[in-house]
This record gives C-alpha cells, sequence and structure tokens, in this order.
C-alpha cells in the first residue's frame, strides 16, 4: 500500500496537534508522503498563520508597520518547535522571509511561507526527508496550474524515496516566482502528490469526521456521508462544503485513487470515502446539501424572445468583454436570467445592464442581488419520482420565497436561489425533509 496523507490547517495548529498527527503517521508505515498546511485557529477566536502572512505583507508592502504581526506568527512557530522539543531554529528563514517582504516579493510568496515552515517542522519530527513544493509543483505564468509537467518532474522526485515531506498550497512558476493556489489548495497539492505517486489511497486529515450530508456550522451534528462519488464531491464542493477544495477531485479522479476525509482528532472513526463507484450512491434520496451565499441575478425580459436566434449569446457576449463567469442561466419563455457573484460585478453592474440592454434590445433588465443558491446533490435523486415537487413544497411550507431554480437535465443536483437571509433557514428545511428528527 501506498498512502499520501494530507493533514489540514487545525490538525498542525499546536504542538499537540503534532503530536496527534506524527502518531497518525506512525501508526501505518504505508502513510509515505504527508502534506501539510500552515497552522490553522486554536480555537475560535484565533488566527490562521495564512491570514496573518497575507497581512503582514500587505503592512510591509504599504511600509506600514508589520513587525508585530511577524512577531505572532514567529511565536506561533516558536510555540510548536518548544512544545515538540526540537533543536531547530528558524531564525535565518525568518530573515530571508522579512527580507523578501520587503522587496516586494508579492503576496503569494508571503502566503505560501505558512505551509513551507511547517513542512520544515514536520520533516524534522518525522525525520522525513523535506521537498519544497517549489521545486516539484509549477504553475503556467497566467497562474493556472501546469499539471502534466508538474507530473513528470514530481513523480520522478518520488519514486525511490520511502517518506517525505511535501508543503501544501504552492509552488513556482517557470521563472521561479512562488505561485499558490486558491484559499484551501492544500487539499490540491495532497491530490497531485497522490497522483505522482501512484497511491492507493488519498487520506485527508482534517477536523470532522467526513463529509457531512451539510455544514456542520448550520445543522449540528449532521450526518456523516460514508461513500459518495468524484461527480457528487465536485458539486458540493463547488457550491461551498469547505471541507474539500473544489479542484482537489481531478488529479485524483484520473488515476481512479480514493479519498478518504479523516478526523484527526478521533483517528478511530471510518471517515467518508470518495471514489468513481456508485455503490452506496442510491441507500440516500439526496447524498448532501450545500450552499453560498452573495449572488446577483441578472434578468432580460423581451416579448418572443425564444423565436429569436444568437439573444443568449449577444448577453453572454457582454459577460464576457466585463471578464466576469456566469454561474447558470435558468430560462424561461420571454425572459431569461444571468446568475453571478457579486462580487464579480458590483463594481460595475450598472454599466454592465446598459450594455445588455442596447446588445439584446430588450424590454426590461432587471437586478436581484442578496441571493444565495442552496444545492440539494445526489446520484439517487433522478431515480425517486417527485423529487423536487417534494424539495419545493417543503421550502415553500416554511414560509421560503424561492426566487430561481436551475437542474441540469442529469438529475444529480438540484440548485434554488433564495434571499440571503432565508439562507440557513433553507438548509435546515431541506436536510429535515429528508433526514427527519
Ligand atoms: P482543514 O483546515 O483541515 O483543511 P477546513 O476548515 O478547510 O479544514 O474544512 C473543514 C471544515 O469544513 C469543517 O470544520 C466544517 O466546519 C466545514 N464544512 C462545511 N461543510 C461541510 C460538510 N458538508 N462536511 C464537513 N465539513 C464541512
Ligand atoms: N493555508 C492555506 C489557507 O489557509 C491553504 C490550506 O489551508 O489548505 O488557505
Ligand atoms: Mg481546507
Amino acid at each position: 500500500m501506498n498512502i499520501v496523507a494530507k493533514f489540514g490547517g487545525s490538525s498542525l495548529a499546536s504542538a499537540e496537534q503534532f503530536k496527534k498527527v506524527a502518531d497518525i503517521i506512525r501508526a501505518d508505515n504505508d502513510r509515505r508522503f504527508v502534506v501539510p498546511s500552515a497552522p490553522g485557529k486554536r480555537n475560535d477566536d484565533d488566527d490562521k498563520v495564512t491570514d496573518l502572512l497575507y497581512s503582514a505583507y500587505e503592512h510591509a508592502a504599504a511600509g506600514l508597520e508589520y513587525k508585530p504581526i511577524m512577531e505572532k506568527i514567529k511565536n506561533r512557530y516558536k510555540d510548536i518547535i518548544k512544545g515538540l522539543e526540537l533543536d531547530l531554529s528558524l531564525d535565518e528563514e525568518f530573515d530571508t522571509i522579512e527580507d523578501l517582504f520587503i522587496k516586494k516579493a508579492g503576496k503569494e510568496y508571503a502566503a505560501s511561507r505558512g505551509e513551507y515552515l511547517n513542512g520544515i517542522i514536520m520533516s524534522r519530527y518525522m525525520d522525513f526527508p523535506f521537498i519544497d513544493a517549489a521545486k516539484v509543483i509549477f504553475f503556467n505564468e497566467d497562474g493556472t496550474f501546469d499539471s502534466e509537467y508538474t507530473d513528470r518532474v514530481l513523480s520522478k522526485t518520488l519514486e525511490g524515496l520511502e517518506h517525505a515531506v511535501i508543503p501544501g498550497f504552492y509552488g513556482a512558476d517557470h521563472s521561479g516566482n512562488i505561485r499558490t493556489f486558491s484559499r484551501g489548495g492544500s487539499d490540491i497539492t495532497g491530490s497531485i502528490v497522490s497522483r505522482a505517486a501512484r497511491a492507493d489511497m488519498y487520506e485527508n486529515w482534517t477536523d470532522v469526521s467526513g463529509f457531512l450530508v451539510t455544514d456542520p456550522r448550520i445543522i449540528r451534528q449532521p450526518e456523516v456521508i460514508d461513500t459518495i462519488t468524484y461527480r457528487e464531491l465536485r458539486e458540493l464542493s463547488y457550491m461551498g462544503a469547505s471541507v474539500l477544495h473544489e479542484e482537489a477531485v481531478f488529479p485524483v479522479a484520473l488515476k481512479k485513487i480514493p479519498i478518504q476525509i479523516r478526523n484527526t482528532n478521533k483517528p478511530e472513526d471510518v471517515g467518508t470515502i470518495i471514489n468513481n463507484s456508485d455503490e452506496g450512491a442510491f441507500k440516500h434520496i439526496i447524498t448532501g446539501i450545500a450552499g453560498k451565499k452573495d449572488f446577483s441575478i441578472i434578468t432580460i425580459r423581451k416579448v418572443h424572445m425564444s423565436n429569436e436566434v444568437g439573444l443568449i449569446r449577444k448577453a453572454l457576449s457582454v459577460f464576457e468583454d466585463y471578464n466576469v463567469s456566469i454561474e447558470h442561466i435558468p430560462s424561461g419563455v420571454d425572459s431569461f436570467s444571468v446568475v453571478v457573484e457579486t462580487k464579480a460585478v458590483k463594481p460595475f453592474v450598472y454599466e454592465l445592464m446598459g450594455k445588455l440592454k442596447k446588445a439584446t434590445s430588450a424590454g426590461e433588465v432587471t437586478l436581484t442581488s442578496e441571493i444565495s443558491l442552496i444545492a440539494t446533490v445526489g446520484l439517487g435523486m433522478k431515480n425517486y419520482k417527485g423529487l423536487s415537487g417534494r424539495l419545493f413544497s417543503a421550502i415553500g411550507k416554511a414560509g421560503i420565497n424561492i426566487v430561481v431554480i436551475s437542474q441540469t437535465s442529469d438529475e444529480i443536483n438540484i440548485i434554488v436561489g433564495v434571499h440571503n437571509s432565508d439562507y440557513e433557514k433553507t438548509i435546515r428545511t431541506i436536510y429535515y425533509e429528508f433526514n427527519p428528527q
């Protein structure tokens, strides 16, 4: 067996957590490659080291006082090193970091140091070789991930190594500049390493006992999903189930390597297995519910629109001109809507609407904002007649107004849009409709 184990921020937030992680790694010699995140929060009021790094860098780059933030970061690592009784000093590393902050090495460089330093500590504590991700994970100049070149270099590097620590979240572009994935991106590194190592399993260790039917911050102790397909997971993580980064399924899915979500604080729990198999997918009517807040719906109304060829294309090209990506396009007979993230259009939304009206000669273009999208996901849904009726009627009975509905023909996902103020209530209503108390 060959296992890659990624540990999230809360799993490595303190020396005590590091010890739990080391016990997990030592419990199975097949856990060969370890991908650590930066230290996360030790409690609700604590800071994530990554957030501190972004903030310190912004202060330094603006010529403001950044040393107190840097001190906080240093102390986090000092506490861990002391608690683990390691003979290790990161002083020189911190001198380099401060020097490069002042030289404006970039916020991606800054953010990456959280994982880099935690990787050094982990490598020393486990006595595993350290592989700097900047040497094995590559980005193109436009910031996109260079998957094939990375796989070639990384698989060669890992060949013949019994164990190694590869920090998550970052890599470098072909000119050597440090680049990062988006937030939560250590999950992606874990998946990339699993692919390159031709692993049998990608273990993703976090602070919950698996992928839960819905967000535990909204429903107390939701059920754990025991198995889920890559497709369902992708829908849920894209729609906000933040336990696994939405891009993390791709590298492992290419090689059909299963992912297992496990709890560092409860290693005895079985967690969730994510793979390609439909087995288990039909045990439940729905697999999971996830959602995101703050969308805007721009509706274009034009009588006899459905007879007009090319109208949607004209509208979409306006969004393209503004470089706005589109989430959904629900449509009716005389109108269609374009759902986008509010933050993607906010600075120029009225200008964009004016251009839309002109480009489509629409009778009316309207805007509804403060919308949340909530996805109910499950491969089993298509075998269950009347499911959407049941879903909409439960939401209606709860007195919630559905603003928009979007469902693709593969029937794996039903998305409803509601006002932000109904977000939590809608998730609770759907959850209890299908998981009665
Ligand atoms: P890590 O630091 O280990 O990467 P994250 O904070 O990124 O952990 O992800 C774990 C958190 O995701 C959980 O603590 C939980 O609050 C949140 N979460 C949101 N939706 C879900 C879900 N459906 N299942 C499990 N956790 C979820
Ligand atoms: N430390 C990074 C973040 O906070 C990456 C990660 O945790 O996966 O976003
Ligand atoms: Mg995470």
